[in-house]
């Protein structure tokens, strides 16, 4: 473990912290420690982690917001990833919007509605981040992710980078909650998702009518 955690300092990939309580990191403020936690900066900075942590053979989970966690207050064994600010971005084109895994789902769905788009309406009261979101594969009135998502980039447990369609994301269109299973099997923390929305029909929504 301490072998690990220098080369995870020695490669500059973002915050390590040892021992670190998991409550602050949980919607209900709840958890003890993370033996580590690990929040690296961006995109390259998560993969180099995920290969270091490969190397060690170092069990670890990815968290998002954690909306929909109870840890307990033992806290966490091996490694806790959280994704770092570089992971926290929103980007419109044309009728696709592409969501860094950390941005979150409120403000991703008012945005999609002031950019004129239809598609996100759903989240807008799911309180996780994208990647909590396409691993929970999160609904709400009558829609959720895997109806919207287009593709997801993954960093599989070796450190490999891999764009999966929706089909292999959310092997399923049914209300199980597909993401979970395909995710759960393999422990891959998802960090980046490009979902597809459509153009809302007729004029784009007023700004006065959406709160925030
Ligand atoms: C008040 C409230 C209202 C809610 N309303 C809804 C609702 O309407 N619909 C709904 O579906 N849910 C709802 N939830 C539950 C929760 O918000 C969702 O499940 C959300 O998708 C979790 O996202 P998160 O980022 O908080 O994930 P976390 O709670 O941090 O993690 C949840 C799971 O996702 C995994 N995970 C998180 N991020 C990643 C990642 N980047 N890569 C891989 N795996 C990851 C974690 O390992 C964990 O297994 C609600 C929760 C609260 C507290």
């Amino acid at each position: 473990m301490n072998r690990m955690i220098s080369d995870l300092r020695a490669a500059g990939v973002g915050e390590v912290l040892v021992g670190e309580p998991l409550a602050p990191y949980t919607t209900w403020k709840i958890g003890g420690p993370a033996d580590v936690l690990v929040i690296p900066k961006g995109k390259p900075e998560l993969i180099e982690t995920v290969k270091i942590l490969y190397r060690h053979r170092a069990p670890y989970v990815t968290i998002g917001k954690g909306s929909n966690l109870l840890v307990t207050d033992k806290g966490v064994r091996g490694v806790v990833l959280k994704l770092g600010e570089g992971l926290n971005y929103v980007r419109f084109e044309g009728n696709l919007v592409y969501a860094g895994g950390a941005y979150y789902m409120i403000p991703l769905s008012l945005l999609a509605g002031r950019e004129g788009l239809t598609g996100l309406e759903f989240a807008g009261g799911i309180p996780g981040t994208v990647g909590g979101a396409v691993f929970m594969n999160a609904g709400a009135h009558g829609s959720d992710m895997s109806r919207i998502l287009k593709e997801a980039e993954v960093v599989l447990e070796t450190g490999e980078l891999v764009r999966l369609s929706n089909e292999e994301t959310c092997s399923s269109v049914t209300d199980i909650p597909c993401c979970t299973k395909y995710a759960a099997s393999s422990r891959k923390p998802c960090w980046n998702c490009n979902t597809a929305i459509e153009k809302k029909s007729g004029r784009r929504w007023p700004r006065s009518k959406i709160a925030g």
